[in-house]
């Protein structure tokens, strides 16, 4: 069979994700799958960085979908279904919202895809596809096989590696709690580490949610990767500030930067959120902590709470100077269909979905918040935005300064974060529709 295999695009020149926009987050899960199709002619294709190949002739067409791309999916599974083709969607929001997916697509892979992604193909060649393929038990990770990396469209100097899936935490926002694929699990050591040794990029970005819930298995790795000399970059917990031994690992295992969830500058969010593992009183000393070993730390902070009031918006600027991040990334509380948050306020009866889910980005409003409107949400977030900008691009000389010696190995990533420092970001443009191919 010839397959696609789609992601749909994500980002917006100009908007809120800008200064992620010269980095390729390379969907290694469509190489994985790619992997997983021995014996047929697969094509993968990144939405952000390839054109959707429209005038191919596919005899299946895959689509990795999550809320905010789910418009764009529907759209384009339904060219390709007008052309014959059979349409699989899997990811996020069909394993939470399968029967809306069924409505664009010829089946929807609920969970997993490692474990029924042989059964789909063989379904598909045999012409009789089911509707849902149940992903079933976890997948045991040293059961993934390694992504077909000649068919992702990767960055030449930095590639996406995958160690753990899976976080023990339960934020209420968060719609990882919500999906079969929640629950902690790691690869072995000895195969992350010959991964990361085979890829010819000397950048690693770890796409792990938290790699850090077994601080064992972290300490184990990072030890074995220390004599590869390659540099990375991660999400990490605030939890890691209590442990200065692992933070003395990862930067001795090339750490350069981690991207940390604080999420918000006020305690009584934290307790509404269920966002049980932070600690404000530590965020200060956990950042000292890791630039003292040179590693710089972009603060992910999350507005809209019903604890949150107009005050936040100053609150958090205040914060993100005080503990003194390098960078961060402001998000507007999203309440994704499927999950415990978007029924309470739909039973509430305050979400916006007239909005559209390319809104769902959080990046903008799309629910009724309690102590303001959702214009003020956005317009508060927007200038938080804009002024802690002018503040992180005042510091960047001095950030790269002080890590000279990295910086003249990597040049590339050096002017990445340049142009991510110096990027306008507006909340206001959120992910526009694929446009219709002429
Ligand atoms: S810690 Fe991160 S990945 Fe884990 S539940 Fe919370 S938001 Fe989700």
């Amino acid at each position: 069979m010839k397959i696609l295999l789609i992601k749909p695009r994500w980002f917006v020149k100009g908007g809120v994700y800008r200064p992620l926009e010269n980095i390729k987050f390379t969907p290694i899960s469509l190489g994985i799958l790619a992997a997983l199709s021995g014996g047929h002619e697969v094509t993968v294709a990144d939405g952000d960085w390839d054109p959707i190949p429209y005038h191919g002739d596919f005899d299946l067409v895959g689509i990795t979908v999550s809320t905010f791309t789910s418009e764009q999916a529907y759209d384009i599974a339904d060219r390709f279904r007008a052309k014959g083709a059979k349409v699989v969607m899997g990811g996020p929001h069909p394993s939470l919202l399968p029967e809306e997916c069924l409505a664009h697509s010829d089946a929807v892979v609920v969970g997993e895809a490692e474990y029924v992604w042989g059964m789909v193909l063989a379904d598909a060649r045999a012409g009789s596809l089911k509707k849902i393929y149940n992903g079933g038990r976890p997948v045991d990770m040293d059961d993934v096989p390694e992504p077909r990396r000649d068919l992702l469209n990767d960055n030449s100097w930095m590639a996406s590696v995958q160690a753990t899936r899976g976080c023990p935490n339960k934020c209420l926002y968060c719609y990882l709690p919500e999906v079969p694929w929640h629950i902690y699990r790691k690869r072995d050591i000895n195969r992350v580490y010959e991964e990361i040794k085979s890829v010819k990029q000397k950048v690693v970005f770890f796409v792990d949610d938290n790699l850090f819930a077994d601080p064992a298995y972290a300490m184990a790795l990072f030890e074995k990767l220390t004599p590869l000399k390659k540099i990375y970059s991660l999400q990490a917990p605030t939890t890691i500030g209590r442990d200065p031994v692992i933070v003395e690992k990862m930067a001795a295992s090339g750490c350069f930067h981690v991207q940390m969830g604080f999420q918000t500058a006020n305690p009584d969010s934290l307790k509404w959120a269920a966002i049980d593992h932070n600690n404000i009183a530590e965020y200060k000393k956990t950042v000292a902590l890791l630039h003292r070993h040179k590693i710089l730390v972009t603060g992910f902070l999350m507005l809209g709470f019903d604890t949150d009031g107009r005050d936040i918006f100053e609150r958090t600027v205040r914060m993100a100077r005080e503990i003194e991040l390098d960078d961060a990334n402001l998000y507007i509380l999203t309440p994704y269909p499927g999950t415990k948050i978007y029924e309470q306020f739909r039973r509430e009866g305050r979400l916006l979905e007239g909005k559209g889910r390319h809104n769902f980005g959080w990046a903008n409003a799309v629910f009724k918040p309690k102590n303001m409107t959702p214009e003020e949400l956005e317009a508060g977030v927007q200038s938080a935005i804009q002024e802690l900008s002018g503040y992180f691009r005042n510091k960047l000389p001095l950030r790269f300064a002080e890590r000279f010696t990295w910086i003249f190995r990597h040049p590339r990533m050096m002017l990445a974060m340049a142009a991510g420092g110096f990027a306008k970001r507006d909340i206001s443009r959120p992910i526009t529709q694929e446009p219709v191919p002429h």
